[in-house]
């Protein structure tokens, strides 16, 4: 008798932790783990080769292609699959440098996550300059607009959704504003999609993704590229991706990006953003009412329905703030995954006008879409519950 199939479910791990931490990486959701699963079994030649396994593996991607050039409103032709944005983010600096002007200089966000900003010092040097962010978070589109009066970029790069705080940056307008100035425009959308509507990135010069961030396997993405353009790979060697990014394509990776892209599709609905944002701001307000000296950073501007960055009473330091919520159930961050190892304070709250003491008091929540409300108050809760005790622990000192 022929052995039974086992029966693939839905990942289990929300039953394990409450996880707060879907900025750093979102768990992998059942249709993306079911896509990977099939097309691992289905997709077995590798896409260059000439026979018909090869060839039909070459058509999956190419569909997954159209399908993430219709979802952001481009060409098929530009999409390059990466190993994640980190790759994409290098892939678009290594290509300008090889092609613009010596003297030419990049604007780059102050913000970026540090894939963005090293690559760009590291190619550019002080042509690199760094577009300050307001004390609210938001990059300052009026530096932008004074600067250019004297001297204008050759390329400026600008996130969509800042992975620390959440804050919506104005990529569409600085997208306009780049077109009309004949600057080229590099959009990191990796915290927006999946969460907000694609649509119109497309029109970014470029624009990098990553999968892990909305519920796809780790280690592949995307880099929208200009239309039409020939670019310099930073990968060489095979002529794969029409010569821009050599190295046989992960086809499962790709097709189970493509599942969770369209699975979180279906729950962007106005009303579910709307809902989710009312149980962040819920949590918010209980937060700051409850436990005093707590501040919401970003409070009062557009930020993404998912993120909470909070500093946190001075009661004790951040990391041991995380440690004890760990040994509740709850995991979350002290800021970008990146810089959680190591004692710096975070560039983005630096940059946005904090001192070091208060970067220092930082907690970041960021939620999934299969966040309850009642998983918010059960995190409230159990701040609540390691406030109560450090000020007990105050009082007996
Ligand atoms: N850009 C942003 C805004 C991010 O949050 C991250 C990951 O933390 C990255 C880029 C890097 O993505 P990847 O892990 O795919 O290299």
């Amino acid at each position: 008798m022929g052995k039974k199939a086992r029966v693939v479910k839905a990942p289990s791990y929300s039953r394990l932790v409450n996880y707060f931490d879907h900025n750093a990486s979102s768990p992998l959701c059942a249709e993306a783990r079911a896509a990977w699963l099939e097309a691992s079994e289905k997709f077995i030649g590798n896409p260059s080769s000439p026979h018909r396994l090869g060839q039909r593996a070459d058509a999956a991607l190419e569909a997954a292609r159209e399908e993430l050039a219709a979802a952001l409103g481009c060409d098929a032709f530009d999409i390059v699959w990466t190993s994640g944005a980190t790759e994409s983010a290098g892939m678009a600096l290594h290509h300008l440098a090889r092609t613009l002007d010596d003297r030419a200089e990049v604007w780059v966000s102050a913000i970026e996550h540090p894939c963005v900003l090293a690559a760009a010092r590291e190619r550019f040097a002080d042509r690199a300059v760094l577009i300050p962010a307001m004390r609210d978070g938001r990059l300052d589109l009026d530096w932008v607009r004074e600067r250019a009066r004297t001297k204008r970029p050759a390329a400026l790069l600008a996130m969509a959704a800042n992975n620390e705080t959440g804050v919506l940056q104005p990529w569409a307008e600085l997208r306009d504003w780049c077109r009309e100035a004949s600057v080229t425009f590099f959009c990191d959308a990796v915290q927006w999609l999946g969460r907000l509507p694609a649509r119109g990135l497309g029109g970014c010069d470029f624009v990098s993704g990553s999968a892990h961030k909305f519920g796809g396997p780790r280690g592949v993405g995307f880099l929208k590229c200009p239309a039409g353009a020939r670019i310099n790979p930073l990968l060489t060697g095979g002529g794969q991706e029409r010569g821009r990014r050599a190295g046989t394509e992960n086809v499962a990776g790709v097709l189970a990006m493509l599942a969770a892209l369209q699975a979180r599709k279906h729950s962007l609905t106005a009303d579910a953003q709307r809902e989710r944002t009312e149980w962040r701001t819920e949590f918010e307000t209980a937060l700051v009412r409850e436990l005093p000296g707590a501040e919401i950073v970003g409070a009062d501007v557009q930020r993404l329905w998912n993120t909470v960055s909070a500093l946190m009473p001075e009661a004790d330091c951040q990391r041991r703030w995380v440690v004890k919520l760990d040994r509740l159930g709850f995991a979350v961050s002290t800021g970008s995954a990146c810089s959680s190892g190591n004692e710096e304070p975070s560039h983005v709250l630096t940059a946005m006008g904090r001192s070091t003491a208060e970067a220092g008091r930082v907690l970041r929540f960021s939620a999934g879409w299969e966040t309850t409300r009642a998983d918010w108050q059960a995190l409230l809760g159990a701040l609540r519950e390691i406030h109560a005790a450090l000020a007990v622990g105050e009082a007996a000192r």
